[in-house]
């Protein structure tokens, strides 16, 4: 029996599935996945190519994004220089000027394959301009990605009598996690009681967590422990994201075994930021300069859920990315020697499904009969192709529409508001 689907990719290669296999898109959902032969009212042949399902990218900060230099440049290249660089530019934003920016990056960022972004939204200022600039990117960019917002307390939450108030204030307006920053805090004790805050506002709210968790290369700080010991009382057990960890990299051997137990059991999601932590990371140090970035590898052998996060794309505390998970890929292998052969091929679940395990879309994702239709058209051959190039997707489908299009080296082209539009990332 002929059917027609809106859409067929034939010839496409999909692991554990075959190596020309074609796949038949109807209703923004994959209807079938067969070697047989289906019409579609568009057709492409992809001659081979690997079809992945669309990236994810579990952290980074849209707010901040592409205001490289302003209102000056990171010299020092720390962490903190870049807090202080952000601080003096943050009272002047205005919304159109972060949403013209986010809409620019978010362009990027589905040019380069990535359709789910999870951004923190600084949640300090008073007139909490980023968060409501960023919920408003949400819904406005909705066709084109999916966004969840972090209410991202950047200066602590107990730094200022005004900022828990604004942090729950954030959650009100819709943010759709909470987020948290125990070691910038001033003390200990004032960090583990933020997590104390941080999971009351999630209880009562009903959000999940998502914070920057001891993003430091100093080995006292073990603020990990008290989340994962936080999520499992309270029950919030797989709905919590540790982001950075690089202290994790610094930890000594026995400590860091210990704590592996819990961490399963809490179901918490280490999300590293390879880019950033290799940039930031080891500032304080001669040579040999540590690498920064979490041990990925020993916590997933552990059972531990691993991702990856974009984290910055030219601000105070980057100045370099195109928004590509890709990239952030690329780094990640080679920071943490995932470069067994096995090994570079399963790199990818970083990026895709177990990203899927911590934003909560696992029953909707992946390129299986009846998920949604969110995949790439890679140009090549293999994973091991895709990191060799470390290229762009010749095509990105997102909910079973081709939105992205790379098949000329001179520019990008992505679909907004029902035009087409070319793009490059300069
Ligand atoms: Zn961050």
């Amino acid at each position: 029996m002929v059917e027609e689907y809106d859409l067929v990719l034939k010839n496409c290669r999909v692991k554990g599935k075959g190596e020309r296999v074609t796949i038949a898109i109807k209703d923004r959902r994959i209807a079938q996945i067969s070697e047989s032969l289906v019409r579609g009212k568009e057709e492409i042949d992809v001659e081979g190519r690997l079809v992945l399902p669309a990236f994810m990218n579990m952290h980074t900060h849209l707010d901040s994004a592409l205001t490289l230099g302003r209102p000056r440049y990171n010299e020092s290249g720390t962490l903190w220089e870049g807090i202080r660089i952000w601080g003096e530019l943050k009272r002047e934003l205005t919304k159109e000027d972060i949403l013209t920016r986010v809409e620019k990056v978010a362009k990027w960022c589905v040019a380069t394959g990535t359709l789910w972004v999870r951004t923190n939204a600084d949640c300090t200022l008073e007139s909490l301009v980023t968060v409501k600039a960023l919920l408003e990117a949400k819904n406005k960019l909705s066709e084109l990605l999916d966004i969840q917002v972090t209410a991202f307390p950047q200066d602590g939450i107990l730094t200022d009598p005004k900022h828990p108030e604004l942090l729950e204030k954030a959650l009100e307006l819709g943010a759709d996690n909470v987020g948290l920053i125990p070691h910038n805090e001033w003390t200990r004790e004032e960090g583990v009681k933020s997590i104390e805050i941080a999971f009351e506002l999630a209880k009562k709210y009903d959000r999940r967590i998502d914070g920057h968790i001891d993003e430091t290369d100093d080995p006292s700080s073990r603020y990990l422990e008290v989340v994962a010991s936080r999520a499992v009382k309270q029950g919030w057990i797989g709905k919590v994201a540790a982001g950075h960890v690089t202290a994790s990299h610094s930890w000594d051997a026995a400590y860091r075994y210990r704590i592996l137990d819990l961490l399963k059991r809490a179901g918490v999601t280490i999300v590293a930021n390879p880019l950033v932590n290799v940039h930031l990371q080891g500032r304080f140090d001669q040579y040999p300069k540590r690498r920064g970035m979490a041990p990925l590898k020993q916590f997933a052998h552990n059972g531990v859920n691993v991702a990856l996060g974009h984290d910055d794309i030219m601000d105070p505390w980057y100045p370099l990315g195109i928004g590509s998970m890709i990239q952030v890929l690329f780094m990640a292998v080679h920071l943490d020697q995932w470069t067994g052969i096995n090994e570079l091929s399963q790199s990818f679940e970083l990026i895709t499904y177990n990203a899927s395990k911590c934003w909560g879309n696992e029953k909707e994702y992946g390129i299986e009969v009846g998920k949604r239709a969110n995949l790439l058209v890679m140009n090549a051959k293999s994973e091991l192709d895709v990191l060799r190039e470390v290229g762009l997707p010749l095509y990105v489908v997102k909910d079973g529409t081709i939105v992205a299009k790379n098949l000329d080296r001179r520019f990008s082209e992505v679909l907004y508001n029902g035009r087409w539009e070319k793009l490059s990332f300069f």
